[in-house]
């Protein structure tokens, strides 16, 4: 996906000159590993074709200043005040970097100021990360236009201390990790344990087949309560098996942990590790077969998220079932659950007919219609110009 045609322009017209570079960070989706970040174990993600702009230029009145083409207001502070801040709305996501910057220890005592534009076309608010794409884009650029040489495990660390800290939402480092290191049609398996970080060969167009992300329009109200419960489960299951992360245990523990465990204690937990399981037999899957293998992993997360951790919703289940009855190889809920989206393996040839009959399907049990992206993964956070 190229820059925007009119960015370098409106950047001028708001900031007198043109910008001197243009960063831009993709959103992502998550192929296979859901709740297992927190567990320390492994996820699967990888950075899709829309993208975040960020046009930028150093300034001489020593404040960082944010717009974006879809947000009415405009935000700044001055860089020798990135102690004192509190953010308002959307710029704690791209103030929010500098002042994660400066909390993780970066000098900016000489730092000149930045004007910065924001420009989109990552859905904000469907599970895309939006988010990641923007505290990235507006990494990347900092990290040029201050010279700090920061790599690229760093700048993840920085987006995720801003959503935590500026914005207040306790989110992993998932998202940060697969906007900047995605590449065309990898998926970038995470260790969250290591942090270490492996790029995954996809082959979906070699083998014909396309990635859909269906987005339910469903955002539950007791999201936060039930992944806060979620958490807590995993963190009394862990204690009772005497381990430190639930990714410490492997599926031979199972046995034991039903004895010690109470019923909907030990399925959250046979979640966990049945999903760490998936998530490295789908790398080995995709390194000894190919795409066309990893369907049935796709599935059985589906439906370990549905049964065993209760996270998923009629609306998604409906998708999910459309989708393979129409001929996709695998399908899953992606993302935090109770709502959101689900994303489905498909062939190319059939991916229209299968996107209808996820539609009508929706239809009949008279829920929304839901969005359906054709996501092709994508190269990380760049330079652009
Ligand atoms: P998601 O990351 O799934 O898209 P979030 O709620 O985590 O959803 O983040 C969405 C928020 O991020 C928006 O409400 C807005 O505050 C901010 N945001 C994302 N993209 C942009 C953008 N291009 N311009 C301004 N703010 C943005
Ligand atoms: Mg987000």
């Amino acid at each position: 996906m190229t820059v925007p045609a009119g960015l370098a322009d409106r950047f001028a017209d708001l900031s007198g000159e043109p910008p001197v570079g243009i960063w831009s960070a993709p959103g992502r989706a998550n192929l296979i590993g859901e709740h297992t970040d927190y567990n320390n174990g492994f996820v699967l993600p990888f950075a899709i074709d829309d993208r975040t702009w960020c046009a930028a230029r150093a300034n001489d009145v020593g404040l960082l200043r944010v717009a974006s083409t879809a947000q009415p207001s405009t935000h700044s502070v001055a860089v020798a005040q990135l102690d004192s801040v509190g953010f308002e709305g959307w710029s704690g996501y791209a103030l929010g970097v500098a002042w994660a910057l400066h909390s993780m220890g970066q000098d900016l005592t000489d730092a000149p100021g930045i004007d910065i534009l924001i420009d989109s076309t990552v859905p904000l608010g469907a599970g895309l990360s939006s988010s990641a794409a923007l505290e990235s884009a507006v990494a990347i650029a900092l990290n040029d236009l201050w010279n700090l040489g920061l790599d690229r495990m760093t700048l993840a660390k920085v987006g995720q201390l801003a959503e935590n800290g500026a914005i207040g939402a306790p989110t992993g480092i998932m998202d940060q990790v697969a906007t900047l290191f995605g590449q065309e049609d990898h998926a970038v398996l995470l260790d969250c344990a290591s942090l270490r970080t492996t790029a995954v060969p996809l082959h979906l167009e070699a083998h014909g087949l396309s990635l859909l992300v269906m987005d339910s329009k469903v955002k539950h109200a007791h999201a936060d309560g039930g992944y806060a419960s979620r958490r807590e489960a995993c963190e009394r299951g862990a204690r009772a098996m005497g381990v430190p992360f639930l990714r410490d245990l492997t599926v031979a523990d199972l046995t034991r942990a039903r004895e010690v465990l109470d019923d909907e204690t030990f399925r959250r937990v046979r979640h966990v590790v049945t999903e760490n399981d998936r998530v490295l037999a789908t790398v080995e899957a995709l390194s000894t077969v190919g795409p066309d293998a990893i369907g049935s992993l796709l599935l059985a997360s589906h439906t370990s998220m549905r049964d065993d951790f209760e996270i998923s919703v009629p609306e998604i289940d409906t998708a999910v079932e459309a989708a393979m009855d129409a001929g996709a190889l695998g399908a899953r809920l992606t993302g935090g659950g109770f709502g959101g989206s689900a994303v489905a393996l498909v062939p190319t040839a059939r991916k229209d007919k299968i996107a209808d009959a996820v539609r009508t399907a929706c239809a009949e049990h008279a829920f929304a219609e839901p969005e359906i992206l054709d996501v092709s993964p994508a190269q990380g956070a760049r330079c652009d110009q």
